[in-house]
């Protein structure tokens, strides 16, 4: 098969990929190469601002992609090698796909602290999802590591069951928060299991999958994974999480000997840097994920110390005819003050769309500018049942300490802080319902002196937006 588009993945990345090069060259063939029969797709996107988008993720047949857009031809397979020098793919039954132009959007794996062990589970697909909300039912005791947004939520999802959340920083959330805002959910922690009233209603999208068919190696879930599986535990009340604060895992062991309580059995204990040596009935391993880069022939694209491939601002990769995008990618430009990369599904579906834009431009030798959505970074999300909204530099990345913050709290209701330097804003870590989203969102990418405002600018008696209508 030859197409001038070959797209390998069918997550957010492969799938905004293949849609957008369909949508920008209607005449060129696409072939999207994707080892899931279900590829995920984004739509209803709702702009919330000007930079900032909330879209739901849907799990669709693969075939659907080319029930609505002819140029676009699927091969459910996997892709075991690719020759950069004749330009083509083989996969795993033995096809031969020939390219002009490629992307390689294969997606990232769980970092896993304990390989092959049936009692350490990551959390990536709808399988693996599967086989933990299975191994939660019958459970009593969990260990979860890690501190990102996919350990913060099953830590506030999960109910019926007694938890105990390692983590290796000073406090909760912390890559996305700083200790304010972990200290402002603390006590959603401690009332775990008494409050589940204000928690039922799900503000931002929903994520709906397409069968009951469980997926391995296919693409990271979309937004409110959780929603679709009972991860219940067997206990009727839930008891508080036990956060053991900055330590590590350093040994797993299956070996059957008492815990710290001494009290009872436990399928597998892990030993911590704090010296205590907890029993439960399996680990979450949440401590983040490893860019699926090592498919053979692709040895020749230099990688980032993540193990992504890297790409420049025009998400090529370090060969000729090849980019890449999504979790899979390493940023390697000179990136806009405000932004970073995060492996998020906004950035999975910018990515994606923005590869497919420069793969045509290169193919038509015409030039291309780059993508708007990379001088801000955004994201919007939920923890413990608040919106979180994360602008620019919200946790004053590369300022090197040299920041202000105003802050204001509202207990129970609203988290806003601000972060600036020379009287300009640079980012906002904003949890509640604040409204503040599109003022904070044009402040940091006008850089406004706003130094006459003083802490007005969050006082919540003026309205702030006024001063710059
Ligand atoms: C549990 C969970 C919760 C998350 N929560 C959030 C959140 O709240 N907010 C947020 O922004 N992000 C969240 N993320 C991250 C987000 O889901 C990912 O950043 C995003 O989906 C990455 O998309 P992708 O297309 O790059 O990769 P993937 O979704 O991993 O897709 C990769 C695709 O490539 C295919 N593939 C891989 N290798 C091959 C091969 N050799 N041949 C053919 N096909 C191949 C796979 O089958 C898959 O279809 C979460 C992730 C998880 C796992």
């Amino acid at each position: 098969m030859e197409g001038t588009f070959v797209v390998i993945g069918g997550g957010i990345a492969g799938v905004s990929c293949a849609e957008s090069l369909a949508f920008l060259a209607p005449e060129e063939r696409v072939i999207l190469i994707t080892a899931s029969p279900l590829i995920k797709a984004v739509t209803n996107i709702v702009p919330l601002s000007q930079m900032m988008t909330r879209f739901d993720v849907q799990e669709r047949d693969a075939l659907s992609l080319s029930e609505m857009h002819p140029s676009i031809s699927i091969i459910h397979d996997t892709v075991m090698s690719v020759d950069l020098v004749n330009k083509y793919v083989e996969t795993e039954s033995g096809q031969i796909v020939r390219y002009k132009k490629l992307c390689l959007c294969n997606g990232a794996s769980p970092k896993m602290i304990a390989q092959d062990n049936p009692h350490v589970l990551g959390i990536r697909d709808t399988e693996s999802v599967n086989n933990f909300s299975k191994k939660v039912k019958n459970a009593r005791r969990i260990v979860i590591v890690g501190n990102g947004g996919i350990a913060t939520e099953i830590v506030h999802e999960i109910q019926g069951i007694e938890m105990i959340w390692v983590i290796k920083d000073k406090h909760i959330s912390a890559t996305f928060v700083d200790p304010g805002a972990a200290e402002f959910f603390q006590y959603k922690l401690l009332k775990k299991g008494n409050d589940t009233s204000e928690d039922g209603i799900v503000k931002r999208m929903k994520y709906k999958i397409a069968d009951e068919q469980a997926v391995a190696g296919g693409a990271a879930l979309g937004p409110d994974w959780h929603r679709n599986y009972n991860i219940t535990g067997i206990s009727q009340t839930s008891s508080p999480v036990q956060v053991e604060y900055s330590c590590e895992l350093v040994a797993i062991s299956s070996e059957s000997h008492h815990d710290e309580d001494n009290t009872e059995n436990w399928p597998i204990y892990v030993k911590l840097t704090n010296g205590k040596n907890i029993g439960c009935d399996f680990v979450v391993s949440a401590t983040g994920v490893i860019p699926n880069s090592v498919m053979r022939g692709s040895e020749e694209l230099k990688r980032g110390e993540d193990g992504g491939y890297l790409v420049d601002d025009r998400l090529k990769t370090s060969e000729k005819d090849v980019f890449a995008a999504g979790d899979v990618c390493t940023a390697n430009w000179d990136l806009a003050q405000h932004w970073f990369q995060m492996r998020l599904w906004t950035q999975a579906m910018q990515m994606g769309r923005y590869a497919a834009k420069s793969m045509v431009c290169e193919f038509r030798g015409e030039e291309c500018l780059q993508d708007f959505c990379f001088e801000l970074f955004t994201h919007v999300t939920k923890f413990f049942g608040f919106k979180v909204v994360l602008l620019g530099l919200y946790n004053g990345q590369k300022l090197k300490g040299e920041y202000e913050i105003l802050l204001r709290v509202t207990k129970g209701a609203e988290y806003v802080k601000l972060i600036l330097k020379n009287g300009k804003l640079q980012g906002a870590v904003l949890i509640g319902e604040t409204n503040l989203e599109e003022m904070c969102e044009n402040l940091i990418l006008d850089q406004l002196d706003l130094s006459v405002y003083g802490e007005d600018l969050l006082n919540p008696d003026i309205d702030v937006e006024d001063y710059f209508d």
